[in-house]
């Protein structure tokens, strides 16, 4: 028994030489894939296992791509973008949260200014390019 589970990891270690293997992109792909799939099967609507089918054949296909390089920049990719994703929402939360202060974005360079609430109408200058505009606090 000890003698097959040795061969099978050798077997997988030869299948897998050369090979991409798995990343964070891969992950959430799986993880995807399982959703539609459980999508697919409450709602029992085609195009879910359709879609599932399609992630899981990207996973392996990632999985076992001797093109490392190009999978590696494909994972960097989601990653920033992901930051990305998550930075907008952070940022977004503390701008919602933030009582005493509101937000507006320059009308001539979008340089995102914050001025004091509740302080009536008042002129603001964007320290970027110096651009006057009135907004009520
Ligand atoms: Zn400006």
């Amino acid at each position: 028994m000890n003698n097959f589970f040795m061969r099978f990891q050798q077997w997988m270690q030869r299948l897998m030489y050369g090979r991409y293997g798995t990343d964070r992109l891969n992950w959430l792909l799986l993880i995807l894939y399982l959703v539609f799939w459980a999508l697919g099967a409450f709602t029992r609507f085609l195009l879910f296992p359709i879609l599932a089918w399609i992630l899981l054949i990207l996973v392996f296909f990632r999985m076992f791509s001797r093109n490392t390089s190009k999978r590696w920049a494909e994972n960097q990719k989601f990653l920033s973008a992901w930051s990305r994703v998550k930075g907008f929402f952070s940022g977004r939360s503390a701008e919602l949260h933030d009582r005493d202060h509101r937000y507006y974005h320059c009308p001539k360079c979008k340089n995102k200014l914050r001025v004091p609430r509740g302080k009536g109408k008042i002129q603001i200058t964007c320290p970027v390019c110096h651009t006057e505009f009135i907004k009520k606090t």
